[in-house]
């Protein structure tokens, strides 16, 4: 019996397949690998991306 665990899911910013070996975690960060574009897991099932909030880089200028 072959599991497939391949998944992809389109990226919100591009439409390109973001491909994940494994399931992910929610709220966890991954790159677009076409965009570049930080992506957060939203939902694990099914799989839903959304486009990470900017960080603020807050330091003082
Ligand atoms: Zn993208």
């Amino acid at each position: 019996m072959t599991q497939q665990t391949a998944l992809t899911v389109p990226c919100p910013e591009c439409a390109a397949d973001v491909a994940f070996a494994e399931a992910p975690m929610e709220s966890e960060i991954v790159p677009c690998g076409d965009c570049g574009a930080d992506l957060e897991v939203r939902g694990t099932s099914p799989i839903t991306l959304e486009t990470a909030p900017e960080v603020e880089e807050d330091w003082g200028e």
